[in-house]
């Protein structure tokens, strides 16, 4: 059973008890470093992180760096992403960002969101995850599962990623964001699902104002 600080306002009350259930929480990408984050991450649209999980140790032991990943056969790239489907766009999309990081970041994956997003197949979200869990810089991602739990918890009725975004940055202090971020996700996957969310099971209910709790 949690013990709420009644002291806490409502988003910093959510954000104590998502770190009491999941004091861990972290990336689910398995990665090395920043350039090995950043292909997976490019990889993880339009999937699962547990299904880029499964191609990226065979990708980054034959494609160990940007340089590596810029002159491949992207033929070769497309058939060891080929479980995750779209292997083509995929195979030039990856080869693409790594010509980019080669010509003008020298190899090194930059650690500013205008820099990261003058990269080929690098948005917003992607470059936060860069940030947040690369660099330590401070960057919420609204993926699929922070976009629905900041709608349910109230925190923002935002109908773009940016505008949820802004919302949580304003709600909540900028050293929660990254982490908040992993929070979210695992309580959108576990509890808080797109259909049927499990509120009678939810150690959020008395928080939520979308709880449908009998
Ligand atoms: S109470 Fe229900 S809607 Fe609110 S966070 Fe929990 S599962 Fe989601």
């Amino acid at each position: 059973m949690s013990v709420k600080d009644e002291s806490l306002d409502q988003p910093h009350a959510v954000a104590a008890e998502l770190a009491r259930l999941y004091p861990d929480a972290s990336c689910a990408l398995v990665h090395k470093n920043p350039y090995e984050l950043l292909v997976a991450t490019i990889l993880s649209a339009q999937t699962t992180d547990e299904r880029v999980n499964t191609v990226t140790p065979e990708l980054f032991e034959k494609y160990p760096t940007p340089l590596a990943m810029a002159q491949a056969d992207v033929e070769d790239i497309a058939r060891i992403v080929r479980p995750l489907g779209f292997q083509n766009r995929r195979s030039k999309q990856l080869q693409k960002m790594a010509q980019g990081l080669v010509e003008k970041f020298d190899s090194q994956v930059p650690s500013g969101r205008a820099d990261l997003e003058s990269l080929p197949g690098v948005g917003r979200k992607t470059a936060h995850v860069i940030m947040g869990n690369a660099f330590g810089i401070p960057a919420i991602t609204v993926d699929t599962h922070v976009g629905r739990l900041a709608k349910r918890l109230g925190w923002t009725t935002g109908g773009t990623p940016l505008a949820i975004e802004k919302d949580i940055a304003k709600a909540l202090p900028d050293e929660d964001w990254t982490i908040l971020s992993h929070r979210l996700i695992e309580h959108g996957r576990g509890v808080c699902h797109s259909q049927n969310p499990e509120c009678a099971n939810c150690a959020l209910a008395d928080l939520c104002p979308s709880a449908e709790v009998d």
